[in-house]
């Protein structure tokens, strides 16, 4: 534990980073057609140590804007994932575009982190990002998140 933590915060990635994935790279439906929320090995016993950290999930869902699922299907999984993490989160935000959007949230931008970042006034220099693509690692340099790590050595994944 780190007690002088302060606005440190740990930037995540969802699917692939903190939650399964199914074959087609993207978060599995379950049989009512709701997001299903997999923790993948080692994240809930990483994360509850430095849960005094600002803890935020940075996700591109371009499955709503091609239908797979809604916004609020998103949010209702990401809110179970919080649950599952005994409410560590300290917020997250989803990117609903795909590319034809130009919007400035969807990964390797960075928007999503500044927004974060400005709403509650993270120290990025200090700060972490986790994902498992190099679209996250992009995010997080475009962002000015000062470190970047990949989810298989962050959670120690052989
Ligand atoms: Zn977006």
């Amino acid at each position: 534990m780190e007690p002088d933590a302060g606005n440190i915060a740990l930037f995540c990635d969802l699917a692939g980073t903190l939650a399964a994935m199914d074959e087609s790279r993207q978060l599995p439906i379950d049989a009512r057609g709701n997001i299903a929320i997999r923790l993948l090995p080692n994240v809930r016993e990483t994360l509850l140590p430095i849960r005094d950290h600002l803890i935020f999930v940075v996700t591109n869902q371009a499955g709503v804007k091609r239908g797979r699922f809604s916004l609020a299907q998103v949010e209702a999984a990401i809110a179970d994932l919080d649950r599952q993490l005994d409410g560590i989160l300290t917020g997250w935000m989803i990117c609903p575009h795909d590319d034809a959007d130009r919007c400035a949230c969807r990964k390797p931008k960075g928007g999503m982190i500044a927004e974060l970042a400005a709403t509650h006034g993270v120290d990025l220099a200090g700060s972490t990002m986790v994902g498992d693509q190099e679209i996250d690692a992009m995010a997080a340099t475009a962002g000015g998140v000062g470190r970047f790590v990949y989810a298989a050595e962050f959670f120690g994944w052989k």
